[in-house]
Protein backbone atom coordinates (compact mmCIF):
# COMPACT_ATOMS: atom_id res chain seq x y z
CA UNK A 1 0.00 0.00 0.00
CA UNK A 2 2.58 2.13 -1.05
CA UNK A 3 1.36 5.93 -1.68
CA UNK A 4 3.53 9.17 -3.18
CA UNK A 5 1.01 10.91 -1.08
CA UNK A 6 1.63 10.60 2.77
CA UNK A 7 -1.38 8.43 4.33
CA UNK A 8 -2.39 10.24 7.53
CA UNK A 9 -5.30 8.76 7.90
CA UNK A 10 -3.48 5.26 8.14
CA UNK A 11 -1.03 6.84 10.75
CA UNK A 12 -3.65 8.55 12.61
CA UNK A 13 -7.43 7.21 11.40
CA UNK A 14 -9.00 10.14 13.83
CA UNK A 15 -7.10 13.53 12.62
CA UNK A 16 -9.49 15.71 11.08
CA UNK A 17 -7.04 18.35 10.29
CA UNK A 18 -3.92 18.64 8.71
CA UNK A 19 -1.52 20.69 6.84
CA UNK A 20 -0.18 20.15 3.34
CA UNK A 21 1.93 21.13 0.44
CA UNK A 22 0.15 21.15 -3.18
CA UNK A 23 2.38 19.61 -5.07
CA UNK A 24 -0.13 19.87 -8.65
CA UNK A 25 -3.70 20.76 -9.76
CA UNK A 26 -4.73 19.59 -13.34
CA UNK A 27 -8.22 20.30 -14.86
CA UNK A 28 -9.86 16.92 -15.43
CA UNK A 29 -13.46 16.07 -16.90
CA UNK A 30 -14.71 19.96 -15.59
CA UNK A 31 -12.97 19.49 -12.47
CA UNK A 32 -9.53 20.08 -10.87
CA UNK A 33 -7.42 17.04 -9.47
CA UNK A 34 -5.56 17.96 -6.43
CA UNK A 35 -2.40 16.11 -5.54
CA UNK A 36 -0.46 17.04 -1.98
CA UNK A 37 2.53 15.69 -0.16
CA UNK A 38 0.07 14.29 2.22
CA UNK A 39 -3.98 14.19 3.35
CA UNK A 40 -6.13 12.71 6.28
CA UNK A 41 -9.04 12.12 3.15
CA UNK A 42 -9.96 8.34 2.82
CA UNK A 43 -9.84 7.96 -0.68
CA UNK A 44 -12.81 5.58 -2.50
CA UNK A 45 -11.41 2.02 -1.99
CA UNK A 46 -12.67 -1.70 -0.14
CA UNK A 47 -16.04 -0.40 -0.27
CA UNK A 48 -15.81 2.38 1.75
CA UNK A 49 -16.24 6.08 -0.26
CA UNK A 50 -14.18 8.69 -0.10
CA UNK A 51 -14.63 11.27 2.78
CA UNK A 52 -15.37 14.66 1.58
CA UNK A 53 -14.57 18.08 3.26
CA UNK A 54 -12.81 21.58 2.69
CA UNK A 55 -9.68 22.84 1.74
CA UNK A 56 -8.40 26.20 2.99
CA UNK A 57 -5.59 27.90 1.47
CA UNK A 58 -3.20 29.40 3.89
CA UNK A 59 -0.74 32.85 3.18
CA UNK A 60 2.73 32.51 3.55
CA UNK A 61 2.26 33.21 7.75
CA UNK A 62 0.31 30.01 7.41
CA UNK A 63 -3.25 32.02 8.32
CA UNK A 64 -6.32 31.13 6.87
CA UNK A 65 -6.90 33.62 3.65
CA UNK A 66 -10.02 35.54 4.71
CA UNK A 67 -10.92 37.14 1.31
CA UNK A 68 -9.66 40.59 -0.85
CA UNK A 69 -6.91 42.90 -0.18
CA UNK A 70 -5.47 45.46 -2.45
CA UNK A 71 -2.14 43.10 -2.28
CA UNK A 72 -4.27 39.68 -3.14
CA UNK A 73 -7.08 39.60 -5.35
CA UNK A 74 -7.81 36.32 -3.92
CA UNK A 75 -11.79 35.64 -2.84
CA UNK A 76 -13.08 34.69 -0.13
CA UNK A 77 -14.75 31.53 -2.20
CA UNK A 78 -11.47 31.07 -3.64
CA UNK A 79 -9.76 29.93 -0.25
CA UNK A 80 -12.21 27.31 0.90
CA UNK A 81 -12.56 24.66 -1.66
CA UNK A 82 -15.01 22.10 -1.28
CA UNK A 83 -12.82 18.65 -1.93
CA UNK A 84 -16.02 16.39 -3.55
CA UNK A 85 -14.54 13.05 -4.28
CA UNK A 86 -11.33 11.48 -3.35
CA UNK A 87 -9.10 8.82 -5.23
CA UNK A 88 -6.50 6.58 -5.30
CA UNK A 89 -4.27 7.11 -8.47
CA UNK A 90 -1.22 6.03 -9.67
CA UNK A 91 0.41 5.54 -6.03
CA UNK A 92 -1.03 9.24 -4.98
CA UNK A 93 -3.87 11.13 -3.43
CA UNK A 94 -6.22 12.80 -5.75
CA UNK A 95 -8.23 15.47 -4.40
CA UNK A 96 -11.16 16.19 -6.89
CA UNK A 97 -12.68 20.02 -6.45
CA UNK A 98 -14.20 22.58 -8.45
CA UNK A 99 -12.18 25.11 -8.59
CA UNK A 100 -8.30 25.07 -8.92
CA UNK A 101 -5.45 25.51 -6.74
CA UNK A 102 -2.38 26.78 -7.28
CA UNK A 103 0.46 24.35 -7.11
CA UNK A 104 3.13 25.42 -4.30
CA UNK A 105 -0.24 26.62 -1.92
CA UNK A 106 0.32 25.42 1.47
CA UNK A 107 -3.61 24.37 2.58
CA UNK A 108 -5.52 23.42 5.74
CA UNK A 109 -7.51 20.26 5.40
CA UNK A 110 -10.53 19.22 7.27
CA UNK A 111 -12.33 16.31 6.42
CA UNK A 112 -16.74 16.05 6.98
CA UNK A 113 -16.18 14.00 10.80
CA UNK A 114 -18.94 13.32 11.29
CA UNK A 115 -19.51 11.37 8.24
CA UNK A 116 -16.12 9.93 8.24
CA UNK A 117 -16.65 8.49 11.73
CA UNK A 118 -20.20 6.76 11.06
CA UNK A 119 -18.24 5.39 8.54
CA UNK A 120 -15.73 3.61 10.26
CA UNK A 121 -18.65 2.41 13.04
CA UNK A 122 -20.58 0.81 9.79
CA UNK A 123 -17.49 -0.32 8.37
CA UNK A 124 -16.30 -2.04 12.00
CA UNK A 125 -18.98 -3.31 12.62
CA UNK A 126 -19.31 -4.81 8.82
CA UNK A 127 -16.23 -7.03 9.72
CA UNK A 128 -17.90 -8.37 13.55
CA UNK A 129 -20.80 -9.37 11.54
CA UNK A 130 -19.14 -10.98 8.64
CA UNK A 131 -16.21 -12.33 10.55
CA UNK A 132 -18.92 -13.88 12.76
CA UNK A 133 -20.55 -15.44 9.68
CA UNK A 134 -17.72 -16.68 8.16
CA UNK A 135 -16.75 -18.75 11.86
CA UNK A 136 -20.15 -20.39 12.28
CA UNK A 137 -20.80 -20.62 8.79
CA UNK A 138 -18.00 -20.40 6.64
CA UNK A 139 -19.74 -17.85 4.80
CA UNK A 140 -17.05 -15.44 2.83
CA UNK A 141 -18.06 -12.62 2.01
CA UNK A 142 -18.39 -11.64 -1.55
CA UNK A 143 -19.99 -7.91 -1.75
CA UNK A 144 -19.61 -5.04 -0.02
CA UNK A 145 -21.21 -1.21 -0.46
CA UNK A 146 -21.67 1.55 1.69
CA UNK A 147 -24.31 3.77 0.96
CA UNK A 148 -27.64 5.09 2.56
CA UNK A 149 -27.41 1.71 4.42
CA UNK A 150 -24.72 -1.04 4.48
CA UNK A 151 -24.73 -3.78 2.29
CA UNK A 152 -23.21 -7.04 2.23
CA UNK A 153 -23.64 -10.45 -0.01
CA UNK A 154 -22.52 -13.95 1.37
CA UNK A 155 -21.53 -17.22 0.05
CA UNK A 156 -23.96 -18.69 1.85
CA UNK A 157 -27.49 -18.52 3.41
CA UNK A 158 -29.29 -19.00 6.94
CA UNK A 159 -32.50 -18.73 8.36
CA UNK A 160 -33.40 -15.30 9.96
CA UNK A 161 -33.23 -16.53 13.60
CA UNK A 162 -29.91 -17.35 13.18
CA UNK A 163 -28.79 -14.25 11.73
CA UNK A 164 -30.29 -12.82 14.82
CA UNK A 165 -27.99 -14.91 17.17
CA UNK A 166 -25.01 -13.81 15.01
CA UNK A 167 -25.99 -10.38 15.17
CA UNK A 168 -26.58 -10.72 19.31
CA UNK A 169 -22.92 -11.84 19.70
CA UNK A 170 -21.87 -9.05 17.15
CA UNK A 171 -23.43 -6.74 19.96
CA UNK A 172 -21.80 -8.75 22.65
CA UNK A 173 -18.66 -7.67 20.93
CA UNK A 174 -19.09 -4.24 21.05
CA UNK A 175 -20.40 -4.11 24.44
CA UNK A 176 -17.28 -5.87 25.67
CA UNK A 177 -14.61 -2.86 24.46
CA UNK A 178 -12.45 -4.81 22.96
CA UNK A 179 -9.22 -3.50 20.94
CA UNK A 180 -9.13 -3.57 16.88
CA UNK A 181 -5.58 -3.73 15.62
CA UNK A 182 -4.29 -2.51 12.53
CA UNK A 183 -1.09 -4.14 11.43
CA UNK A 184 0.72 -5.39 8.39
CA UNK A 185 2.58 -8.35 8.74
CA UNK A 186 5.82 -9.86 7.11
CA UNK A 187 5.59 -12.61 4.61
CA UNK A 188 6.47 -15.40 6.76
CA UNK A 189 4.05 -14.15 9.41
CA UNK A 190 1.19 -13.55 6.88
CA UNK A 191 1.54 -17.50 5.90
CA UNK A 192 0.83 -17.94 9.10
CA UNK A 193 -2.08 -16.22 10.34
CA UNK A 194 -5.81 -17.01 8.86
CA UNK A 195 -7.57 -14.26 7.35
CA UNK A 196 -10.56 -13.37 5.20
CA UNK A 197 -10.18 -11.89 1.50
CA UNK A 198 -12.09 -10.91 -0.90
CA UNK A 199 -9.35 -11.49 -3.64
CA UNK A 200 -5.96 -12.44 -3.95
CA UNK A 201 -3.76 -10.52 -2.20
CA UNK A 202 0.10 -9.48 -3.25
CA UNK A 203 3.27 -7.26 -1.21
CA UNK A 204 2.18 -6.20 2.04
CA UNK A 205 -1.45 -7.22 3.37
CA UNK A 206 -2.99 -4.65 5.74
CA UNK A 207 -5.05 -7.01 8.32
CA UNK A 208 -7.68 -5.44 10.33
CA UNK A 209 -8.41 -8.01 13.90
CA UNK A 210 -10.98 -7.52 16.11
CA UNK A 211 -10.46 -10.35 19.09
CA UNK A 212 -12.97 -13.35 19.24
CA UNK A 213 -14.84 -12.02 15.96
CA UNK A 214 -12.50 -11.26 12.91
CA UNK A 215 -9.55 -11.25 10.70
CA UNK A 216 -9.82 -9.56 7.73
CA UNK A 217 -7.47 -8.06 4.99
CA UNK A 218 -9.00 -4.61 4.26
CA UNK A 219 -7.85 -0.83 3.17
CA UNK A 220 -10.50 0.74 5.20
CA UNK A 221 -10.55 3.28 8.27
CA UNK A 222 -11.81 1.56 11.70
CA UNK A 223 -12.67 2.27 14.99
CA UNK A 224 -10.06 1.74 17.81
CA UNK A 225 -12.54 -0.60 20.13
CA UNK A 226 -15.29 -2.24 19.16
CA UNK A 227 -17.48 0.29 21.82
CA UNK A 228 -17.38 3.17 19.76
CA UNK A 229 -19.14 1.34 17.08
CA UNK A 230 -22.60 1.26 19.44
CA UNK A 231 -24.59 -1.08 18.02
CA UNK A 232 -24.96 -2.94 14.87
CA UNK A 233 -28.62 -3.75 13.46
CA UNK A 234 -29.18 -6.33 10.43
CA UNK A 235 -32.29 -4.94 8.65
CA UNK A 236 -33.09 -6.84 5.81
CA UNK A 237 -31.95 -10.42 4.13
CA UNK A 238 -32.56 -11.94 0.86
CA UNK A 239 -31.98 -14.62 -1.17
CA UNK A 240 -29.22 -13.60 -3.48
CA UNK A 241 -26.82 -15.24 -6.26
CA UNK A 242 -27.02 -18.70 -4.32
CA UNK A 243 -26.49 -16.84 -0.96
CA UNK A 244 -27.67 -13.89 0.96
CA UNK A 245 -27.62 -9.85 0.44
CA UNK A 246 -27.92 -8.00 4.16
CA UNK A 247 -28.43 -4.48 4.93
CA UNK A 248 -27.01 -3.51 8.47
CA UNK A 249 -26.37 0.22 9.99
CA UNK A 250 -23.95 0.42 12.91
CA UNK A 251 -23.54 3.48 15.62
CA UNK A 252 -25.50 6.55 14.89
CA UNK A 253 -26.72 5.46 11.56
CA UNK A 254 -28.64 2.91 13.72
CA UNK A 255 -29.70 4.91 16.11
CA UNK A 256 -31.65 7.45 13.58
CA UNK A 257 -32.84 4.31 12.23
CA UNK A 258 -34.23 3.34 14.94
CA UNK A 259 -35.72 6.69 15.68
CA UNK A 260 -37.07 6.85 12.21
CA UNK A 261 -39.09 3.59 13.11
CA UNK A 262 -39.96 3.74 16.90
CA UNK A 263 -41.78 7.02 15.36
CA UNK A 264 -43.47 4.82 12.70
CA UNK A 265 -44.34 1.99 15.14
CA UNK A 266 -45.62 5.13 17.23
CA UNK A 267 -48.18 6.76 15.13
CA UNK A 268 -49.04 3.57 14.09
CA UNK A 269 -49.72 2.11 17.62
CA UNK A 270 -51.53 5.76 18.25
CA UNK A 271 -53.89 5.03 15.25
CA UNK A 272 -54.82 1.97 16.20
CA UNK A 273 -54.93 2.23 20.13
CA UNK A 274 -51.84 -0.80 20.13
CA UNK A 275 -49.24 -1.05 22.54
CA UNK A 276 -45.82 -0.90 20.87
CA UNK A 277 -44.65 -4.55 20.52
CA UNK A 278 -48.62 -5.21 19.53
CA UNK A 279 -48.63 -3.32 16.35
CA UNK A 280 -48.50 -6.19 13.74
CA UNK A 281 -51.22 -8.08 15.63
CA UNK A 282 -53.57 -4.90 15.90
CA UNK A 283 -52.90 -4.28 11.62
CA UNK A 284 -53.21 -8.34 11.42
CA UNK A 285 -56.28 -7.49 12.97
CA UNK A 286 -57.87 -4.78 10.80
CA UNK A 287 -56.78 -6.67 7.74
CA UNK A 288 -58.69 -9.56 8.85
CA UNK A 289 -61.89 -7.48 9.47
CA UNK A 290 -61.36 -5.92 6.02
CA UNK A 291 -61.94 -8.76 4.32
CA UNK A 292 -64.47 -10.32 6.00
CA UNK A 293 -66.15 -6.99 5.43
CA UNK A 294 -65.77 -7.37 1.79
CA UNK A 295 -66.80 -11.00 1.42
CA UNK A 296 -70.14 -9.45 3.06
CA UNK A 297 -70.43 -7.09 0.56
CA UNK A 298 -70.12 -9.26 -2.08
CA UNK A 299 -72.87 -11.41 -0.64
CA UNK A 300 -75.14 -8.37 0.00
CA UNK A 301 -74.16 -7.02 -3.45
CA UNK A 302 -75.47 -10.42 -5.60
CA UNK A 303 -78.36 -10.62 -3.30
CA UNK A 304 -79.10 -6.86 -4.45
CA UNK A 305 -78.63 -7.80 -8.17
CA UNK A 306 -80.86 -10.54 -7.81
CA UNK A 307 -83.24 -8.09 -6.81
CA UNK A 308 -82.79 -5.62 -8.87
CA UNK A 309 -82.75 -7.94 -11.89
CA UNK A 310 -86.50 -8.57 -11.30
CA UNK A 311 -87.23 -4.89 -11.79
CA UNK A 312 -86.62 -5.35 -15.54
CA UNK A 313 -89.26 -5.96 -18.04
CA UNK A 314 -88.76 -9.58 -19.82
CA UNK A 315 -87.12 -9.96 -23.42
CA UNK A 316 -86.02 -6.46 -24.45
CA UNK A 317 -83.99 -6.04 -27.74
CA UNK A 318 -81.82 -3.96 -25.63
CA UNK A 319 -81.01 -3.47 -21.86
CA UNK A 320 -78.54 -1.02 -20.78
CA UNK A 321 -77.93 -0.75 -16.90
CA UNK A 322 -75.49 1.76 -15.45
CA UNK A 323 -74.01 0.64 -11.33
CA UNK A 324 -71.73 3.53 -10.78
CA UNK A 325 -69.54 1.64 -8.03
CA UNK A 326 -69.68 -1.77 -9.57
CA UNK A 327 -66.52 -3.40 -9.76
CA UNK A 328 -65.89 -5.09 -13.07
CA UNK A 329 -66.10 -7.89 -11.83
CA UNK A 330 -69.56 -7.28 -10.23
CA UNK A 331 -70.66 -5.63 -13.62
CA UNK A 332 -70.05 -9.65 -15.18
CA UNK A 333 -71.61 -10.93 -12.57
CA UNK A 334 -74.82 -8.62 -13.33
CA UNK A 335 -74.34 -8.92 -17.11
CA UNK A 336 -74.35 -12.52 -16.84
CA UNK A 337 -77.36 -12.28 -14.46
CA UNK A 338 -79.40 -10.47 -16.90
CA UNK A 339 -78.82 -12.42 -19.50
CA UNK A 340 -79.76 -15.88 -18.00
CA UNK A 341 -83.20 -13.85 -16.87
CA UNK A 342 -83.70 -13.00 -20.07
CA UNK A 343 -84.31 -9.60 -19.60
CA UNK A 344 -82.40 -8.66 -22.73
CA UNK A 345 -80.97 -10.33 -25.99
CA UNK A 346 -78.19 -8.10 -25.58
CA UNK A 347 -77.20 -6.61 -22.35
CA UNK A 348 -74.96 -3.68 -21.58
CA UNK A 349 -74.13 -3.55 -17.84
CA UNK A 350 -71.66 -0.12 -16.93
CA UNK A 351 -70.01 1.37 -14.34
CA UNK A 352 -68.99 4.84 -14.52
CA UNK A 353 -66.58 7.13 -12.57
CA UNK A 354 -64.43 10.17 -13.51
CA UNK A 355 -60.83 9.89 -13.04
CA UNK A 356 -57.80 12.09 -12.31
CA UNK A 357 -57.75 14.12 -15.14
CA UNK A 358 -61.59 15.11 -14.77
CA UNK A 359 -61.98 12.66 -17.83
CA UNK A 360 -65.60 10.40 -17.55
CA UNK A 361 -64.21 6.81 -17.78
CA UNK A 362 -66.54 3.90 -17.91
CA UNK A 363 -66.05 -0.28 -16.94
CA UNK A 364 -68.48 -2.21 -19.21
CA UNK A 365 -69.43 -5.55 -20.17
CA UNK A 366 -71.71 -6.23 -22.68
CA UNK A 367 -73.33 -10.16 -23.53
CA UNK A 368 -75.66 -11.13 -26.74
CA UNK A 369 -77.62 -14.41 -27.96
CA UNK A 370 -78.24 -12.45 -30.96
CA UNK A 371 -74.92 -10.56 -32.07
CA UNK A 372 -71.24 -11.17 -32.64
CA UNK A 373 -69.93 -8.82 -29.60
CA UNK A 374 -66.46 -9.26 -30.76
CA UNK A 375 -67.29 -8.06 -33.73
CA UNK A 376 -68.94 -5.08 -32.38
CA UNK A 377 -65.84 -4.24 -29.88
CA UNK A 378 -63.56 -3.30 -32.19
CA UNK A 379 -66.32 -0.61 -33.39
CA UNK A 380 -67.41 0.80 -30.24
CA UNK A 381 -63.49 0.92 -28.54
CA UNK A 382 -62.62 3.14 -31.76
CA UNK A 383 -65.87 5.39 -31.12
CA UNK A 384 -65.59 5.97 -27.86
CA UNK A 385 -61.98 5.63 -27.26
CA UNK A 386 -61.76 2.45 -25.47
CA UNK A 387 -59.90 -0.73 -24.73
CA UNK A 388 -61.00 -4.19 -24.31
CA UNK A 389 -62.48 -7.15 -25.88
CA UNK A 390 -63.51 -10.80 -25.66
CA UNK A 391 -66.00 -13.95 -26.47
CA UNK A 392 -68.47 -13.19 -29.36
CA UNK A 393 -70.90 -13.62 -26.25
CA UNK A 394 -69.46 -11.19 -24.30
CA UNK A 395 -66.89 -8.35 -24.29
CA UNK A 396 -65.76 -6.19 -21.24
CA UNK A 397 -63.70 -3.44 -21.50
CA UNK A 398 -63.53 0.18 -20.66
CA UNK A 399 -64.38 3.54 -22.47
CA UNK A 400 -63.11 6.79 -22.23
CA UNK A 401 -66.04 9.02 -22.90
CA UNK A 402 -69.70 10.35 -21.58
CA UNK A 403 -72.82 7.84 -20.73
CA UNK A 404 -74.67 9.44 -22.89
CA UNK A 405 -72.57 8.96 -26.15
CA UNK A 406 -72.26 5.53 -24.93
CA UNK A 407 -75.67 4.87 -24.57
CA UNK A 408 -76.44 5.96 -28.32
CA UNK A 409 -73.50 4.06 -29.39
CA UNK A 410 -74.67 0.88 -28.41
CA UNK A 411 -77.95 1.36 -29.26
CA UNK A 412 -76.92 2.10 -32.70
CA UNK A 413 -75.13 -1.14 -32.99
CA UNK A 414 -77.28 -3.30 -31.04
CA UNK A 415 -80.66 -1.77 -31.06
CA UNK A 416 -81.52 -2.63 -34.23
ZN1 LIG B 1 -13.03 -3.79 5.44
Amino acid sequence: MQSGTRTLYYEEPYRTEFEADVLCCVPEDGRYAVTMDQSAFYPEGGGQPADTGILRILNSAGEEKKGASSADQTTFEDTVIPVLDVQEKDNSIVHYTDRPVLAGSRVRGTIDWDRRFCMMQEHSGEHILSGLLHRKFGFENVGFHMGEEIRMDFSGECSWEELMEIEKAANEIIFRDLPIRVFCPSEEELARIDYRSKKELTGTVRLVEIPEADMCACCGTHVLRTGEIGAVKILSMIRYKGGMRLMMHAGRKAMEDYRIKTDLNREICEMLSAKPYESAAAVRRILDADSRKNLRIAELQKELFQYKAETFPDGQKLLIDTEPEASPVEIRRFCDLLLKKKKGETVCVLAGHTDESGTEAFSYCIGSVSYDCRAAAKELNADLDGRGGGSPQMIQGSFHASENSIRSAVSRIFGG
